[in-house]
């Protein structure tokens, strides 16, 4: 039987993003305050959480798999010290411009997750900070995105509140997970 997931972008919902810069080390991996708690918090509802994010870096040479895999070692280490657990994290290394199929806003990596761990899409949420993400999960088939202000819009919630840049408005918009994770218990 299916079972509903969430899917969580990683830089602006996890950890700290860093406007026009990847996160490249361990060292600028910041996780951001209450995440790895959200994370605990939605196993706890029974939620499989999955990460779904680009790092096109590596495909520019800016980092290498192995760092990539490091920080996300590190990301899996910070969670778990808050309790939570990732079940997997799916990473596009692709550049922009090699057209795969995974890159978001390509439902490509939630549909690998559901192939993977049999999961029932339309009952699951994407928490993201990005139209990308609103489209990666559209794209998917995903039954509801939330759009958290602790990323590419931290700062300028009126930018996120011109909903005209989303092909479909966010079900909810807040201020981190913490918050995405409130408006989950509730559904
Ligand atoms: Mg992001
Ligand atoms: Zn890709």
């Amino acid at each position: 039987m299916s079972v509903p997931a969430v899917f969580l972008d990683r830089d602006g919902v996890l950890n700290v993003y860093l406007p026009g810069d990847y996160v490249k080390t361990v060292a600028e991996l910041a996780l951001l305050p209450g995440a790895g708690a959200s994370v605990a918090e939605l196993n706890a509802l029974g939620f499989p959480v999955f990460v779904i994010s680009n790092q096109q870096g590596v495909a520019k040479g800016l980092m290498t798999q192995a760092n990539l895999d490091a920080v996300d070692a590190a990301l899996h280490a910070g969670v778990s010290e808050a309790g939570g657990t990732i079940t997997k994290s799916y990473y596009c290394v692709h550049h922009g411009q090699d057209g795969c199929d995974c890159r978001k806003p390509a439902g490509g990596m939630i549909r690998a997750a559901a192939r993977e761990f049999d999961l029932d899409l339309a009952a699951s949420v994407f928490v993201g900070d990005t139209e990308t993400d609103a489209l990666a999960a559209r794209d998917a088939g995903v039954g509801a995105f939330v759009l958290v202000l602790s990323g590419k819009f931290a700062g300028r919630p009126e930018v996120a509140a011109d909903l005209a840049i989303f092909p479909r408005p966010p079900d909810f918009v807040c201020a981190d997970l913490r918050e995405a994770v409130d408006w989950i218990t509730r559904l």
